[in-house]
């Protein structure tokens, strides 16, 4: 293994746990939360029916169906036995999709929980004004602070097929302003959206590595009951990765292109809900995925950045 990456352990890939470690000398997890938000891309203001793949509640502990529990009681139940630190993931729908007041409120109430030392907040990129950066830099100041912006993909065309309803150019003013307030930047992408082929994937990841952003969550394609990827999964018109072993040459190709520096925050999506998954059915758990992961590194000789190219 060459020394170019150094971060982490076990090396392979720096994972958000050795992020942590380094950071705070002991391990930190984050207590995904269901703050009761809405989505520009489903009320109208952007766009209606969502993201193709999108039916939030499969990837929220806290089904959207009723109304979500109180942030108190989700970070309780989402704690550990033992004592730890945690971030509050505002992890469904727009979390930035509020007015200001509201958005201070429910921030404040996360942050007021004992042992969480900070946020992570999941948005659109097309959904941070000037004043929410001010909000979110001010939060910066006092806390842990990530914001995490879907792309999903690095390609236009294929964005205007999942009916993302903004666009690379989007993400990458919205990265930057977020950069220019000092804010730590994760991004979410999805291998295997329909159209796409190893090509789009890795040209994504020039893309990420492009933008400055901190942090990347790599996510595989998920049909979920109900969404609009459904119906055409139904007619043959989505392939997905059937199993494990045929997404990890292409997540690990991602990884060795990926800047070194970039913290992996996810390897692979997680479905909380297996009756509303349809495909693909993987039976390993994060920690099996993170393992083949690393075997199929050491089996190529190679890391995350072995490849990367400023
Ligand atoms: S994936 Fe995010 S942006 Fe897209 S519809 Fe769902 S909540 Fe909205």
């Amino acid at each position: 293994m060459s020394s170019a990456l150094k971060r982490g352990e076990p090396g392979w890939y720096y994972r958000l746990g050795a992020y942590f470690k380094e950071q705070f000398g002991q391990p930190v997890f984050k207590i995904p939360l269901d703050a009761g938000f809405s989505c520009p891309n489903r009320d109208g203001t952007i766009g209606i029916g969502g993201c193709s793949y999108c039916y939030n509640p499969s990837f929220s502990p806290h089904s959207r169906d009723n109304h979500p529990p109180a942030l108190s009681e989700q970070l309780q139940k989402g704690k550990k036995k033992k004592p730890a630190l945690y971030l509050a993931y505002f992890q469904s729908y727009t979390n930035t999709y509020a007015p200001l007041h509201k958005l201070k409120e429910l921030y404040d109430e996360a942050l007021s929980a004992p042992e969480v030392i900070g946020l992570s907040i999941a948005t659109r990129p097309d959904c941070l004004s000037p004043a929410i950066l001010d909000l979110l830099a001010d939060y910066a100041e006092r806390c842990h602070l990530w914001v995490e912006f879907g792309l999903q993909s690095a390609h236009d065309k294929t964005l205007k097929r999942i009916n993302r309803g903004h666009s690379t150019a989007d993400f990458l003013k919205a990265v930057k302003l977020t950069r220019s307030r000092g804010l730590r930047v994760c991004a979410h992408i999805i291998l295997g959206l329909p159209g796409e082929t190893p090509a789009s994937f890795t040209e994504t990841i020039d893309l990420i590595n492009r933008s400055g952003v901190e942090g990347i969550k790599f996510h595989h394609l998920q049909v979920i009951l109900g969404t609009p990827l459904a119906e055409d999964y139904k007619t043959g018109g989505v392939p997905v990765f059937d199993s494990l072993a045929h997404y990890l040459p292409h997540l690990c190709d991602c990884l060795e292109l990926l800047n070194p520096s970039t913290v992996v925050h996810r390897l692979a999506s997680q479905a909380t809900s297996a009756e509303l998954l349809i495909a693909p059915h993987w039976p390993e758990s994060a920690g099996q995925i993170a393992a083949a992961v690393i075997g199929e590194l050491k089996k190529r000789g190679t890391h995350q950045g072995s490849r990367f190219c400023k």
